[in-house]
């Protein structure tokens, strides 16, 4: 589980660092080391009561371990504890956001966009509904049925009017239903999801982009699960045109804090047009004194952010540069790949029904049964008993009416169908399907 040279790393990181301060006449606070370590004992026993994330046989949620090197580099920077609201508070760390921001915007193929990091993909998609709002005042905003359930309260929380949008049985959006919403005529947003989190469909971006020929709105692409598989060269067709297309959306989330292998607190706000800046402007009498240059806290509605993050970030987009022919890169194929073949093995496993094949690195498959309701009772069982052999799974709540047309012989006899899910998040997943699935046959027996 711990690779102690982590430790080492940190250690020689912190004496460089501390070198930086050596004019000052010395100051190191003391502490009680039996009381702290007494305490510590208590919170390394109580941290025992979590599911093992970072091992491969945790295939349910997406929760991806941070690398090495953002642990390093942000617990580094706790001994300066920066805060990037204003360059008064972290002034290298701001620095390095700007270039994160940079290096993210290029990736998406983006110049010169406005952005910054934010606490997640919350804050980040409020912060997107929030200008949307504001550039379409009184319109209303849509988004797919299956999109995160976030839009739908943020529109609550800024007051916008949100509808959602039915998907087809691939989990996309439907454009006869956008197009319809549309020509409503008080459509201002349309939230687009770059991998929605539930089945990790791709929304048909392209195609929806092509209705602003017709139709004037603004689109949001929230890529908060799905951002990084744009430097894949290993998507299908249709997740390949929807990333190829995102540099003209209006906005772009994506939480480095998923695929991103951030420790959480990471998400990112991008906007094409910078000038959406002067949206925020405000005039805040405690800050901004030391520098001309922007502070970040001038283009964010969060005031206080943890500068640690921003530096955890630049170092592991300097030791894995965010390019298509990267190890990154590289890494996210291993995912995706990984999806496939289960996918592909539950398939020829007949207790399994695997729904849509994936699109990038979420399976969803259903237990084989008489009936839904069987099925369903038999997922969730199927969870709790996987758990107890190690290997563990999440579950989702699908309409039955999604996802009749993979069900086979199943009869549909209830609304919903409990499937179980699982996000294939680690590189190593691609090497542990045989024995996730072996896993998955035992724990039914
Ligand atoms: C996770 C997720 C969010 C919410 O982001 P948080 O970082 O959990 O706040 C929003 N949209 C999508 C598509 C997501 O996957």
């Amino acid at each position: 589980m711990i690779n102690y040279n982590e430790l080492k790393l940190l250690r020689a990181a912190l004496g460089k660092l501390e070198e930086g301060f050596a004019d000052l006449p010395d100051f190191t606070p003391a502490f009680d080391e039996i009381a702290l370590a007494t305490v510590l004992d208590e919170v390394a026993t109580r941290m025992r009561d979590n599911f093992p994330y970072y091992h491969p046989q945790y295939a349910g949620q997406m929760l991806k371990p941070p690398h090495p090197i953002a642990r390093i580099a942000y617990a580094l920077s706790l001994w300066i504890n920066p805060n990037n609201h204003a360059l008064d508070g972290g002034r290298a760390s701001s620095a390095m956001e700007k270039e994160c921001i940079a290096q993210i915007g290029a990736m998406f193929g983006w110049q010169a966009p406005l952005g910054h990091l934010t606490g997640g993909g919350t804050m980040a998609n409020l912060e997107a509904l929030w200008v949307a709002g504001r550039l379409h005042p009184g319109k209303r905003i849509i988004a797919s049925s299956q999109a995160h359930y976030t839009h739908h309260r943020i529109s609550d929380v800024l007051g916008l009017r949100f509808s959602a949008v039915d998907v087809d049985s691939n989990g996309r959006m439907r454009l006869t239903d956008i197009e319809r919403e549309l020509a409503k005529g008080d459509v201002g947003t349309v939230v687009v999801t770059m991998g929605n989190t539930g089945l990790g469909a791709v929304d048909p971006l392209a195609d929806i982009l092509k209705l602003k020929e017709r139709f004037d709105f603004r689109v949001h692409a929230d890529a908060a699960y799905g951002g990084y598989f744009t430097l894949s060269d290993d998507l299908d067709t249709h997740a390949r045109q929807a990333f190829d297309s995102l540099m003209h959306v209006d906005s772009i989330v994506i939480d480095p804090h998923k695929h991103g292998l951030q420790p959480y607190g990471c998400g990112c706000i991008l906007y094409k047009d910078p000038s959406v800046g002067t949206l925020y402007r405000h005039d805040s009498p405690y800050t901004y004194f030391s520098s001309a240059e922007l502070h970040l806290g001038e283009i964010s509605l969060e005031c206080s952010r943890p500068g640690a993050s921003a530096v955890a970030l630049w170092a592991t987009q300097k030791l894995m540069p965010l390019v298509k022919d990267g190890d990154f890169a590289a890494s996210l194929g291993c995912s995706l790949r990984a999806a496939r073949e289960l996918h592909h093995r539950l398939e020829n496993s007949p207790p399994f029904v695997p729904l849509m094949p994936p699109e990038l690195d979420i399976v969803v498959y259903a237990v084989n049964a008489e009936d839904t309701t069987t099925s369903s009772t038999a997922a969730r069982r199927l969870f709790a008993r996987a758990a107890e052999n190690g290997l563990h799974l999440a579950m989702i709540e699908l309409p039955t009416e999604l996802v009749g047309r993979y069900l086979g012989n199943i009869e549909i006899n209830s609304k919903t169908l409990t499937c179980l899910r699982s996000a294939l998040m680690k590189p190593e997943h691609e090497d542990w399907c045989e024995r996730i699935v072996g896993l998955l046959e035992k724990s039914l027996a």
